[in-house]
């Protein structure tokens, strides 16, 4: 248990919760590490696990690029360089007002500054119905271990037409641990692949998918007595279906009273700070910009980091927080087509090669490689 700053007494540290530990809060922990943690300050990061996987490697992993240990973030040991104590369970409830978390675990934590960066929860069951074969990519932990635990599927469902649907059927298709790879069939939504991608991107990936000979089906896959459905039709037999098909907010986030969007994702201003409570900051996933749109990925989780620790290390000092998060116009999104090449986006832009690929896999292992630094001392 630990004293929070409205119970404190005079000289107490101030306590900062750091709620999950996602993509933001590791450039928190980095950005101590580098600078020095805020004097008169006592953290704690609350996270169920003691690494952080990069979901950005996990296509190249299915198709034999990297080792299921390349895409990790050593959480524990980031926080222990920056003096972060850690607490290896799982925020499920939350009261603002009495600055309380609660755990999993049955704890209790007290906090003057929290922040929230838990990502969002898996939806797979609430929307195509509950089934054995169904594997939710949220969490994404979970789902690389069931994967890696698999019998060798021979057919293999979709579920979700996003960045990560596609990157996951292909991914699955290229298999390098099952002679012949499985075949693989999209259900890729009734909007069809990508959408919200440009025109040239969603022609390369429509030609690439179906040069690998993996089936679309533009329509929302379901269970149905037993059978996979997608629209009308049965995309049975099939030994796994795998579903991208986005996240949901955790429900301790409405039950909290906290502000929320109407899916009931925490609801932030651009400072990344609760529009209802100024005491607790959130990014990622878990959080919702209400002065913009702006979609879940782990791009922004990543580039708002750098905004919440500055905003957060002000308002440890007494001050108010400054600085805003501005996403760039458009954001470069790198596909990995699982034989060796990629597919790019950028606006209205795209390009797909190996030497695509060679820059994803450059731009994935620098951003692993600085954290495995930081870990190490170096
Ligand atoms: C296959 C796949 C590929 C993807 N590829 C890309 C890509 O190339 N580029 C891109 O921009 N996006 C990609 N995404 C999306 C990206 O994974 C997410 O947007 C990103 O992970 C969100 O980051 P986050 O920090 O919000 O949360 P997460 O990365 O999900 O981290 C959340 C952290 O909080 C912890 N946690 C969870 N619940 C709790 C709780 N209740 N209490 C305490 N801690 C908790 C978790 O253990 C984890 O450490 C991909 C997604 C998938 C599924």
């Amino acid at each position: 248990m630990i004293a929070g700053m409205h119970t404190k007494s005079p000289g107490e540290a101030a306590v900062l919760l750091l709620v999950g530990g996602g993509h933001a809060h590791v450039s928190l922990l980095a950005d101590w590490i580098r600078h020095g943690a805020p004097s008169g300050v006592r953290a704690v990061l609350l996270t169920p696990d003691r690494h952080l996987r990069y979901s950005g490697m996990v296509p190249g992993w299915l198709a034999g690029q990297h080792h299921a240990d390349d895409g990790l973030v050593d959480l524990a040991a980031l926080a222990q360089r920056a003096g972060v104590d850690l607490i290896l369970d799982r925020c499920t409830g939350l009261d603002p007002d009495a600055r309380r978390v609660r755990t999993a675990g049955g704890g209790t934590i007290r906090f003057d500054i929290a922040s929230f960066d838990t990502g969002g929860e898996g939806r797979a069951a609430a929307l195509l119905g509950d089934d054995p074969r169904l594997i939710d990519v949220r969490p994404i932990g979970a789902f690389v271990e069931r994967i890696a635990a698999l019998p060798a599927p021979a057919r293999v469902v979709v579920a979700g037409g996003g960045a990560g649907g596609v990157e996951l059927s292909f991914g699955m298709r290229n298999l390098t641990s099952i002679n012949p790879p499985p075949q693989v069939t999209l259900a890729a939504g009734s909007s069809g692949i990508l959408p919200g991608f440009a025109p040239a991107v969603r022609r390369r990936v429509s030609k690439a998918l179906a040069r690998q000979g993996i089936s679309v089906v533009e329509a929302d896959a379901h269970f149905a007595g037993g059978t996979i459905m997608a629209g009308g039709q049965s995309l049975d037999p099939a030994d796994v279906v795998i579903a991208a098909t986005g996240s949901a907010a955790p429900p301790w986030v409405r039950a909290s009273g906290l502000a929320t969007d109407a899916p009931g994702f925490l609801a932030v201003n651009a400072h990344h700070q609760s529009t209802s409570h100024s005491h607790i900051f959130a990014a990622g996933d878990v959080a919702a910009r209400i002065d913009r749109p702006l979609a879940h990925s782990g791009v922004h989780a990543v580039f708002a980091g750098p905004v919440l620790a500055a905003n957060l290390r002000a308002v440890l000092a007494g001050k108010p927080p400054t600085r805003t998060y501005r996403p760039r116009w458009n954001n470069l999104y790198l596909m990995n087509t699982g034989d060796g090449s990629a597919i790019a986006s950028y606006g209205p832009l795209a390009a797909e090669g190996r030497w695509v690929l060679a820059l994803k896999h450059w731009i994935d292992k620098r951003w692993i490689a600085q954290y495995a630094a930081l870990a190490d001392g170096a």
